[in-house]
């Protein structure tokens, strides 16, 4: 099977050939179909099967088809992640797949300079990519609005589990409850 016939928007595969990628892996032509048909995916998927172009991908892709229903501003994707490198990773692989798409990705994780992410969220952002702990706060302080969130994805929720984010997410999970679309890996 070849990207091409999964149903990328034609400006994603772009990206996806620029950056080398030949085939899907197993994971993603199981994953992308299911994701871009609206489904929720339970993926259990290790790192290096290609999990996050597996569920990066099909959410760019419905995130344009559905595009024009809210400004700029406004959060419609929000994925969790347990670490902070691994935030980075996923954001910088979303900036690579989304390079001709008119979508931006912020990143709010701990130990970065609070007041500048802020300042950031308060631009706003299509996709934010966090670390639970510090994403709480804002909610808390009732600087970020999740009321446009369409998609959530929780990355290693298995590891966020272990490390004892259980009641942080569950809160941002209850945050985005007008989502139409989750997924776990
Ligand atoms: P991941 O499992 O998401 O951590 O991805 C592992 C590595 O595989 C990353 O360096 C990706 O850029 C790369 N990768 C993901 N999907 C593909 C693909 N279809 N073809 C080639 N490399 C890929």
């Amino acid at each position: 099977m070849s990207f091409n016939e999964l149903g990328l928007s034609p400006h994603i595969l772009r990206a996806v050939k620029e950056l080398g990628y030949e085939q899907p892996t197993p994971m993603q032509q199981q994953a992308i179909p299911a994701i871009l048909a609206g489904q929720d995916v339970l993926g259990g998927a290790q790192t290096g099967t290609g999990k996050t172009a597996g569920f990066t991908l099909p959410m760019l892709h419905r995130l344009l088809a559905n595009h024009g229903r809210g400004g700029r501003r406004q959060v419609r994707a929000l994925v969790l992640t347990p670490t902070r490198e691994l935030a980075a990773q996923v954001a910088s692989n979303i900036n690579d797949f989304a390079k001709y798409l008119d979508i931006t990705t912020l990143t709010i994780v701990g130990g970065g300079k609070q007041d500048v992410q802020a300042k950031k969220l308060k631009a706003g952002a299509h996709i934010i990519v966090a670390t639970p702990g510090r994403l709480l706060e804002y909610i808390e302080k009732e600087e970020f609005e999740s009321h446009d969130i369409e998609v959530l994805v929780l990355d290693e929720a298995d590891r966020m589990l272990d490390m004892g984010f259980i009641k942080d997410v569950n809160r941002i999970v209850e945050e985005a409850r007008y989502r139409k679309h989750t997924m776990l890996f």
